[in-house]
């Protein structure tokens, strides 16, 4: 499709082959103007498309990037001509992958995911004790983090840090940071040992590799005629050093960006890379850069543009004026509420009106600060009856759902957490009542200490109280039957649940406790936004499962705390489904979106524009690196005093502030409901009302804009007034528990003295002689080699097994970390679409890996297209995406998923799709001989099927479908066979078994077998 420039387009392209920085406001084409300009290298300058090399942020990014230029390429240039178009990080990878050996980097090393380097940082963190740094604060490992960060966005290593603290003598500051610095050096070399490297070694190696070898600087530019940086605005100052290392020495390069939309500085991006892009990369005779503005905007109305211009101007004083390019009505209003409550109803309303006249929900967004601003306003549009989509971790984790699953991943981790257990049996699922609880506690109190001579087993946790709850008198029979449920389904899925992924464990969880039929049974606005949001939670336990080995829900449990907190980990924009519902996001996940009618509440006085927290100031912080080893010098000389120092920091933070305001308000475009209120609830509760912040009321007093009102200031309400945090005051430890903590740690005999001088010496001292027995009665762990072998097996780890025993002991058995495997996420979204569309929905649009800095990857032919033309898309299988678990005679259970069953009569297929082309793989067959035995054995419906064909659909490439007749002679067969593999399994023959396979082995650095098999 050939659309014209505009003049300011124009101008650009006019500059041809040279080095233009493009300062691209908001909404005013900045993806079409960057393929406008590869198109015009390659049509007006006779560049060939493979010669321009294309860098942006995200895969999605490229991918958009990549078709929105193959649209705009001549038509007289071949379609299989590319530009070559990688995320930043990707480029990094190719660098190292191509010539990593030289500065001792293994070509085959995976790249781990922020996520599994923090779990690495937290392994050799807690090896070592520590003097300077606070064990028991779990920021610490964020701090580390950040510090390793910052080396990585500077290219410095943890060693720099040491040889630099020699001359700060035992300043207390410098001592913490050096110890942080050995954590991250022991991390290094833990990532060495593991034959891994994070996103930050990417860029650092591979500078390492050009700074060493000059000569091959050359050697890569050389292969391209010019460069295009997008969102140049959001690398940091390592990035920034790699890219002009090569192509800093007069090459053209293209850089579109906006310095007003940097709101990624506390993650490391630079604004100075943008702003001295001119100086950095300048035009072949040596001048500097070209500068063009790009100000017509298409996305919004002049009266919505008016006003972001005028937040814009907060931030950047000499910032362009956006315009709008088409002249369409905009409505900007106001509103102060009462409380938090009300503001979010008045939002509500507004939706609902512009529904009634026929706005789609999916027109309708709310774009949030903060995390914590999600809750109330997820209840009031549930209320509303406002089918919802929540598209950031941190904003679902208050979706009651997720929270309810959440709840249940955290009891069946850790059994003691009252909180989560009370929310599940305060919850819909059992509807007990707090005297339910009272007289479970009390009876476990009670219990414990009456029988303490008896040899029977007291319960110390609520979970172990209920299992006894049939000789709790005071307990109605129906609470009773209650937690009889409870217990029962707790006591499968404990079970069930071992050895299990994290994605099949919410799975199993979802299905036992019956949420897909609590869902079904919703009306369909809430049944809707339901299925979105675990949907987006399935999403995200799939894609975090394989980071680690066998991902542990443990881990998972403490990323959904951080993901709690602010600022969150989610860095890329949002993906929506496209349903028909309202979008609930935070500013930072709707970069680059936009909608017709979009609300920003809490706009208060230090909520948005956000107060900072901590000002990064290096003098005071270990974490933060100190100005001297920055690459980027904006900041100047810190000012010696405090307050000089928070000054600083403070002006720097409100910029990033109001930057943040301006994407927000530049994503709407033509409503935009800017709202706040007197009172907040927790977590932030507030002693006197909450006031208009300085947005609101720039917002309010701008011609463009109507208020709505203020409403009248009144009490706090009961409902959002703080609970009481305070205890109740101890006799015995009148100064606190952690106060008697340490007491105890100084003198072990004070604790005595105490109980004596109150009257409590003999409880006391029972309590701990019990404690004591009990801690001195925990077996220790096995050894590895006296360790029960596992009388469990998934069918995948069976179809491992048949292909490489080895492959199965390093997986299962004692797995070792193991690479993102793309190949395999991408599959799971093809199910994951699949699953969608058979359980009647219709399917996301996009379910890219949902991460920020993926290496690029080789996307497949259309694996999904090829099941929407296949005859399985148009029948709807009876089952889909259904559990199984079964025991062999030999004692061992066998737990699998089906994809789908589809039922004619008593002729039934078990269909297993596959994302992939078929292999000459045997052993893959060992799947549907479990799927055939799981039918055997499973009652899933009331009569056994007559026929039984089990089927893989390959989807890759086409379809191709391989199917067996499963009668009882072959059932028979395939049981024998399982039960062989398993025998062999507990006989624990764990030889490797090599062959194709090790090529895509994430053990083949391990292997010596599969290395000599793919060596031959
Ligand atoms: S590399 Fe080959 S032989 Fe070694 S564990 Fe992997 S699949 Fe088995």
């Amino acid at each position: 499709m050939k659309i014209s420039p505009t003049i300011e387009q124009r101008r650009i392209l006019d500059l041809g082959l040279t080095s233009i920085r493009v300062r691209a406001g908001a909404g005013t084409g900045k993806t079409t103007t960057v393929a406008l300009a590869i198109a015009n290298l390659v049509e007006a300058h006779g560049v060939d498309p493979e010669q321009i090399l294309g860098m942006t942020f995200t895969n999605k990014a490229a991918a958009e990037l990549a078709e929105s230029v193959s649209r705009r390429l001549p038509d007289t240039i071949d379609p299989s001509r590319q530009v070559e178009i990688h995320t930043y990080h990707g480029f990094a990878a190719q660098i190292l992958a191509e010539f990593g050996p030289l500065v001792g980097a293994d070509l085959r090393s995976g790249v781990i995911t922020p996520t599994f380097a923090r779990q690495l940082i937290r392994d050799v963190f807690y090896d070592h004790g520590h003097e300077h740094l606070d064990m028991t604060s779990r920021h610490t490992l964020d701090q580390i983090r950040k510090l390793g960060d910052q080396l990585g966005d500077h290219l410095l290593r943890p060693e720099d840090i040491a040889k630099a603290a020699t001359i700060h003598g035992d300043d207390e500051t410098w001592a913490a940071r050096v110890e942080m610095a050995e954590v991250l050096d022991r991390y290094n070399r833990a990532k060495a040992e593991l034959r891994v490297v994070d996103y930050s070694d990417l860029v650092t190696l591979s500078t390492r590799v050009l700074q060493e070898h000059p000569a091959l600087a050359a050697t890569v530019r050389d292969r391209y005629q010019a460069l295009v940086l997008d969102e140049y605005q959001d690398t940091n100052p390592a990035q920034r050093v790699l890219i002009s290392a090569i192509f800093g020495d007069g090459f053209p390069v293209i850089a579109v960006g906006d310095e007003d939309q940097t709101i990624y500085e506390w993650r490391g991006a630079s604004a100075e890379n943008f702003e001295q892009f001119i100086d950095h990369f300048p035009t072949a005779d040596g001048s500097r850069a070209h500068d063009r503005g790009l100000t017509l905007n298409r996305r919004s109305g002049q009266g919505i543009l008016e006003v972001a211009n005028e937040i814009r101007r907060r931030a950047n004083p000499l910032a362009d004026e956006l315009e709008a390019a088409e002249d369409v009505a905009t409505e900007i209003v106001t509103y102060w509420a009462s409380d938090a409550l009300a503001e979010a109803e008045w939002i509500a309303r507004q939706f609902e009106a512009l529904h009634d006249e026929g706005t789609p929900w999916s027109d309708m967004a709310v774009l949030f600060r903060k995390n914590k601003d999600f809750a109330i306003l997820i209840d009031v549009l549930g209320r509303h009856d406002i089918p919802l989509e929540v598209a950031n971790v941190g904003g679902l984790l208050s979706v009651p759902e997720i929270s309810f699953l959440r709840a249940w991943l955290t009891v069946l981790q850790n059994p003691e957490d009252s909180t989560a257990l009370a929310q599940i049996l305060f919850g819909s699922s059992y509807r007990l009542g707090i005297a339910d609880i009272a007289h479970l506690t009390r009876w476990l109190t009670s219990n414990t200490e009456d029988d303490i001579d008896s040899d029977e087993t007291h319960p110390v946790t609520l979970v172990e109280a209920i299992e006894t709850a049939h000789l709790i008198h005071a307990l109605t029979p129906q609470a009773r039957e209650r937690l009889d449920r409870f217990h029962a389904v707790y006591r499968e899925l404990l079970v069930e649940t071992q050895g299990l992924s994290l994605a099949e464990t919410c799975r199993l969880v979802l299905d036992h406790t019956r949420a897909w039929q609590d869902i079904e049974s919703l009306p369909p606005n809430a049944r809707l936004t339901a299925r979105l949001n675990l949907y987006r939670f399935l999403d995200l336990a799939d894609d975090w499962s394989p980071l680690s080995g066998r991902p542990s829900v443990a881990a998972f449990l403490d990323y959904l705390d951080a993901m709690e907190e602010e600022p969150a980990e989610e860095l890329d924009s949002a993906r929506l489904s496209g349903e028909d519902a309202v979008t609930l996001v935070t500013v930072h996940r709707a970069k680059g979106l936009e909608w017709e009618n979009v609300a920003i509440p809490a706009v208060a006085k230090d909520n948005l524009p956000a107060k900072s927290g901590a000002f990064p100031d290096p003098i005071r912080f270990p974490y933060q690196l100190p100005i001297e080893f920055r690459l980027d010098t904006s900041i100047g000389e810190l000012p010696d005093s405090d307050e000089g120092r928070r000054a600083l920091f403070r002006e720097r933070h409100r910029a990033q502030e109001w930057r943040v305001a301006y994407v927000a308000a530049t994503r709407a475009k033509r409503r935009l409901f800017v709202t706040g209120a007197y009172w907040y609830g927790l977590p932030e509760p507030r002693v006197t009302p909450a006031e208009p912040s300085e947005l609101f009321d720039l917002v309010e007093t701008h011609p463009a804009s109507r208020s709505a009102g203020h409403a009248d200031v009144g009490p706090r309400p009961p409902i959002l007034a703080a609970g009481d945090t305070e205890g109740a005051p101890d006799p015995l430890f009148p100064d606190g528990w952690p106060a008697a903590l340490r007491l105890a740690q100084d003198d072990p005999e004070k604790l005595d003295e105490v109980a004596k001088s109150v009257g409590v010496a003999d409880e006391y001292r029972r309590v701990t002689e019990e404690w004591s027995e009990r801690l001195f009665a925990l077996e220790d762990v096995p050894a590895d080699d006296e360790a029960d072998s596992t009388a469990a097996v998934s069918v995948t780890g069976l179809v491992t097994y048949a292909q490489c025993p080895k492959r199965f002991f390093w997986t299962d058995i004692d797995p070792l970390p193991r690479r993102r495997n793309l190949a395999a996420v991408r599959g799971s979204e093809i199910h994951r679409r699949i699953e969608l569309h058979q359980r009647g929905q219709v399917p996301f649009d996009d379910l890219e890996p949902d991460l920020y800095d993926v290496i690029d990857e080789n996307v497949g032919p259309g694996a999904y297209e090829t099941y929407e033309r296949s005859r399985f898309a148009n029948r709807t299988a009876d089952f889909v995406e259904a559990p199984f678990t079964f025991v062999l005679d030999n004692g061992y259970k066998v737990r699998g998923r089906i994809d789908a069953i589809y039922t004619e009569g008593r002729s039934w297929e078990v269909v297993d799709f596959k994302s992939g082309r078929p292999k000459d793989d045997p052993s893959r067959m060992v799947q549907l001989e479990a799927y055939a035995v799981a039918v055997d054995e499973v009652d899933f419906a009331e009569d056994k099927p007559s026929t039984l064909d089990v089927t893989f659909a390959y989807l890759g490439g086409g379809l191709d479908e391989v199917t067996a007749r499963a009668d009882p002679e072959w059932v028979a067969k395939a049981r024998l066979h399982l039960e062989t593999l398993t025998e062999r399994i507990d006989a624990r023959e764990f030889e490797p078994t090599p062959g194709q396979w090790c090529q895509t082995c994430d053990f083949l650095q391990f292997c010596d077998a599969g290395k000599t098999e793919v060596a031959t």
